[in-house]
């Protein structure tokens, strides 16, 4: 980065080279594979011999992907690297290392930009992640976010998009829609109970809006799922199962058929779609960022995948399968009827999205 921009005004509440040391000093990486971290001119790693790298990287925008306004910096940090330890998780890796570069506009504080700093590395540190470095730059306008995450793998025990093979079984992990229900909750759009009266208990209140805020990437589950070999592709539902769905299909090739009856819903969202009239079946088909695994699995493989899922902290259900491309994306209905799953996840760019 050219220094002539890069430097926070020193007239500001921020000053460049004092932020980095802080946070060099109370989140940098020390030990293990990293022989320089924070304060060289590029970081200096030893990855495991034979590994794999698998890079992702995130851009968050202010007003874009988080709003001041309503998230905390520790939540909008959180939930930065869970969404980037999530797409490790789908590859079936081992997350290892962290780049952060933020572009500040006036007005921010130390504390707030540490508050982020510490949202991500709660999510990060359970899984021995190391902040290895980043960049640092003012804004004229709106504070941006950019993390990159390298994870390792093992050549053979890479999960992706696009293995999936027609007969093969859908699985999903934990529960779908909680976090559009916690989102709605949050800004307003749940809209007004059915009845006066009928409310959403303050403990379902708060489950979904924790799911919203700070979901769990399902890092156990990809890496053992890529070690034995059991899914042929898997994605991590980001933009919701329609559109996530859609992908695996594109890569793979073919087309899939979802079975609504068998989509996993919390207890909590049930009482949210009956208190506030909501479909959760539409919920849990269109809501994005629960950052659960979509897979794919051989049936051969369907007995041993689920032994396997009594071993993890969450549910693991079989929501459809992989069918043609002729036959596209398909839903069945609680009726039993089947029609064309309609695609409803945020795209950018566009003049209207068609959800949120
Ligand atoms: P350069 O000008 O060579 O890019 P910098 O002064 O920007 O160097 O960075 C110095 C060190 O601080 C580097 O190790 C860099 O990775 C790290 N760093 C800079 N900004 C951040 C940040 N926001 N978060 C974490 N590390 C950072
Ligand atoms: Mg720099």
């Amino acid at each position: 980065m050219p220094p002539r921009h890069s430097r926070l005004s020193s007239a500001g509440r921020l000053a460049e080279f004092p932020l980095i040391e802080d946070l060099a000093r109370r989140f940098g990486a020390t030990g293990r594979s990293v022989l320089t971290g924070i304060g060289d001119d590029a970081a200096i790693l030893r990855p495991p011999s034979g590994d794999l790298f698998l890079l992702t990287t995130d851009l968050l925008a202010e007003g874009v992907h988080f709003d001041l306004t309503t998230a905390t910096f520790e939540a909008i940090g959180y939930k930065a690297a869970a969404a980037n330890l999530s797409d490790i998780a789908a590859m079936g890796g081992i997350p290892r290392y962290l780049l952060v570069s933020l572009a500040i506009p006036s007005g921010h504080t130390q504390a707030e930009i540490r508050r982020l700093y510490r949202g991500m590395m709660s999510a990060g540190r359970p899984h021995r992640v190391e902040l290895i470095g980043g960049d640092t730059s003012s804004s004229r306008q709106g504070l941006f976010i950019n993390l990159t995450l390298a994870g390792t793998a093992k050549p053979d025990h890479i999960l992706t998009r696009s293995g999936a093979q027609v007969g093969d079984l859908l699985y999903v992990t934990g529960t779908l829609g909680d976090s559009l229900a916690g989102l709605q909750l949050l800004t307003g759009a749940h809209g007004r109970p059915v009845r006066a009266g009928t409310s959403l208990s303050k403990e379902a209140r708060r489950y979904l809006v924790e799911r919203h805020l700070r979901p769990t990437p399902r890092l156990a589950v990809g890496q053992l799922l890529a070690k034995h070999r059991l899914a042929t592709s898997a994605i991590d539902l980001s933009d919701g199962l329609s559109g996530d769905l859609t992908h695996i299909c594109e890569q793979s090739r073919a087309g899939a058929e979802v079975d609504m009856l068998t989509l996993p819903l919390s207890p909590a969202c049930l009482d949210y779609a009956e208190a506030y009239r909501k479909n959760p079946f539409e919920l849990a088909l269109a809501g994005g960022e629960d950052y659960e695994l979509l897979i794919t699995v051989s049936p051969k493989n369907k007995t041993k995948v689920e032994r396997f899922a009594r071993s993890f902290d969450c549910r693991l259900s079989c929501i459809g399968r992989i069918q043609s491309r002729k036959r596209g994306l398909t839903v069945i209905d609680p009726d039993g009827s089947s029609h064309k799953l309609a695609i409803t996840s945020y795209r950018h760019f566009e003049a209207k999205s068609s959800v949120r």
